[in-house]
């Protein structure tokens, strides 16, 4: 069975490249029926904060990317991974290693005044311990290959192979006995059954030190997927210089979250021309062999473009739903329960062409307001003696006209006609005597929502 797992740093936010390489892991592990597993590495005590921690988790909350069992802490594991350090020693995989920092930083000196490698090369690897000086620190060090090369198979990069003179004798265990980052990571992987590794390419040096460690443990290695990162619309590493770079900062600008998860699953993968698709068509499209191996660009205009489609497809109810999440992860005033009756028959006029929540809401004014509607200034410009005239016209002929939308453009063409006028005309008055917005949904729409009595007290109010 499949399990991925997405591994962030708690030393910040949710990052657009941290929520795409878990979005990667989550369809993965979905679409093969696998586990999608969090795991928390909060090792660096010093930057590690719970409240990164819960800001990661509700970024990945508002993308709908469910993870299974509870999240695990890296920092609460590190017995276990001292246990693996000493289990290396005891096989002879590790060793002990005395050196003091004077003596590293000497033979790096040494080294560098010959111009050879400065790589570590510690004598205790072969001492034996009648050597071994009494009572002093140490740290275990991994016995790593020293001849020959290492090769890993990447299912995005291809194999990649790394001459072993390159690599040191990593320290896996420091004196006090506190676990380094990368022993970490490859029990916690082992130990949770992960199958398949999917992370930005800036682990790839990572992936080989790694290795040596699965492989010294005698552990079966994960599929690697190295994904590239992500660069802004100049081609440079994504960063802040090209705008919002935090999914929390997307949230609050009102972008739905399945446009959001369609657009961070195209940015450096695909599926033939495919733009457009559903979170279930993704689960079952998307593979490792759909990466790219260069690195995609971060477009706006094309994530607005797929938000602007979701949400023209989604489900009233569960658009009112999410809209009512934005309001209230910005901080915005709770739906009366008529503001959300109004909003979810409103909703199919609402939706048909906005990218964000806002661009909704605005739409919405007719349905979020309530009587005497007061124009705003733009709106209130087509409110003059004589459109006002014809408003009081309307009304009687509305109080008895069927409502539907044929009757109704029938009803207003004609009187527009009567008075020498188009039907553009008189849409104006109308909308700032419904909506008292230039922005809305069409008059007969906004009337049909309405209903009758509300719509011809509204055009009285006007008219007055
Ligand atoms: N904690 C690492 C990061 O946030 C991820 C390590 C990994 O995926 O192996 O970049």
């Amino acid at each position: 069975p499949v399990v991925t797992r997405f591994a962030p740093s708690p030393t910040g936010a949710l990052h657009i490249g941290g929520a795409r390489t878990a979005l990667f892991n989550w369809l993965y592990a979905r679409g093969r029926s696998g586990k999608f597993l969090l795991r928390i590495e909060d090792t660096d005590r010093a930057r590690s904060t719970d409240e990164n921690t819960r800001a990661i988790l509700d970024g990945l909350s508002w993308l709908g990317l469910d993870w299974d069992g509870e999240p695990i802490s890296q920092a609460a594991r590190a017995e276990r991974h001292a246990e693996v350090a000493r289990q290396m020693l005891a096989d002879g995989t590790a060793y002990k290693c005395f050196a003091t920092q004077a003596e590293i930083e000497a033979f790096r000196e040494e080294a560098r005044a010959l111009g050879g490698s400065t790589l570590y090369r510690s004598p205790w690897r072969d001492a034996s311990e009648a050597d071994y000086p009494d009572d002093a620190p140490f740290v275990i060090r991994l016995k790593a290959p020293r001849e020959g090369a290492s090769t890993i198979h990447d299912e995005v990069q291809g194999e990649i192979t790394i001459g072993n003179d390159q690599l040191d004798d990593m320290v896996l265990l420091r004196s006090d006995g506190s676990p380094v980052y990368m022993l970490a990571v490859v029990v916690d992987d082992h130990d949770m059954g992960v199958t398949h590794v999917i992370r930005g390419d800036d682990h790839m040096t990572n992936a080989h030190r790694q290795a040596l460690i699965y492989r010294a443990m005698g552990w079966e290695l994960p599929v690697f997927a190295h994904v590239p990162l992500i660069f802004g619309p100049d081609g440079k590493k994504l960063s802040k210089r090209h705008g919002a770079t935090g999914a929390a900062e997307y949230q609050q600008m009102g972008y739905p979250s399945a446009g959001m998860r369609n657009y961070l699953t195209r940015l450096g993968w695909s599926h033939g021309d495919a733009e457009f698709f559903t979170d279930a068509e993704a689960r079952e499209w998307f593979d490792l062999k759909g990466i790219g191996k260069s690195p995609a660009r971060f477009d706006t205009k094309k994530l607005e473009n797929l938000c602007r489609q979701h949400i023209a497809i989604s489900d009233d109810a569960a658009l009112l739903h999410e809209l009512e999440a934005f309001l209230a992860a910005t901080g915005q005033l709770p739906l009366t329960e008529g503001q959300r009756e109004g909003l979810l028959k409103a909703m199919p006029h609402l939706k048909d062409r906005a990218k964000i929540f806002p661009e909704l809401i605005e739409k919405a004014h007719f349905v979020l307001t309530e009587r005497p509607i007061v124009p705003d200034e733009k709106s209130a410009k087509s409110l003059d003696d004589v459109s006002r005239g014809i408003l009081a016209e309307l009304t009687p002929q509305l109080q008895t006209a069927s409502w539907e939308r044929d009757a109704l453009e029938g009803v207003v063409t004609a009187l527009a006609e009567t008075h020498g006028l188009g039907l553009g005309k008189l849409a104006g008055p109308l909308r700032a005597a419904l909506a008292g917005r230039m922005v809305s949904p069409s008059v007969f729409d906004m009337m049909l929502v309405l209903g009758r009595d509300e719509s011809v007290a509204r055009i009285e109010d006007a008219a007055a």
